[in-house]
């Protein structure tokens, strides 16, 4: 397998119909994960990019974000930053809202963990409708951020988050795609 490869990456992603919501397509990533190619091929994929961008922290949303966000700090020789679900923080955290099918969720940071003038790069595994990465982009941007790119394993196009992202003027980097939800 070429793992650099998106088909070679692909084929590595686990599809859950009906998970956890009748008519949700579920792109389960613990599949490529136990694949030492396919993290490896993952990892390297979000972060080659980057790699001479500048970058100081790297950002990692909950959950999936924390596991390919570490490893990718990790390559880059930086630091790692957590943005958590309301309330999982032990700091001082500032939050931002964001509209989910049905209702409203907050992610919060710690108000500290990012300073004036510092380079982010944002992980998580899948983009859908990009309100996750939003809600994190103005975080890190409220925090005195820049957020020099968001890099994601998948992207699902027909959701439009990726181009909501870019036309907020981040730099979006995705792996690979999916057709549909
Ligand atoms: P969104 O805010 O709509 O872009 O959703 C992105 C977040 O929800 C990511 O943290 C994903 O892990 C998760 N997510 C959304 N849709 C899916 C899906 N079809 N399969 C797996 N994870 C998903």
């Amino acid at each position: 397998m070429a793992y650099h490869d998106a088909d070679g990456l692909k084929a590595l992603i686990r599809t859950i119909p009906d998970y956890p919501k009748p008519g949700i397509l579920f792109r389960d990533i613990t599949t490529l994960m136990a694949s030492p190619m396919g993290l490896r091929g993952a990892v390297d994929g979000l972060l080659l990019p980057f790699l001479t961008a500048g970058i100081d922290y790297v950002a990692g949303i909950e959950a999936r974000g924390f596991i390919l966000g570490g490893a990718v700090a990790h390559e880059l020789g930086r630091g790692f930053v957590p943005i958590r679900k309301k309330g999982k923080l032990p700091w001082r955290t500032i939050g931002q809202e964001y509209s989910l099918e049905y209702g409203v969720d907050t992610i919060e940071i710690h108000a500290d963990a990012i300073r004036e003038g510092d380079r982010v790069l944002l992980i998580d595994d899948l983009i859908a409708t990009g309100g996750t990465a939003s809600a994190a982009t103005q975080l890190i941007r409220r925090s005195g951020g820049t957020i020099v790119a968001a890099s994601f394993v998948i992207d699902l196009p027909d959701l439009g988050g990726a181009e909501r992202l870019r036309a907020s003027g981040v730099e979006v980097h995705t792996l690979l795609s999916f057709e549909g939800h």
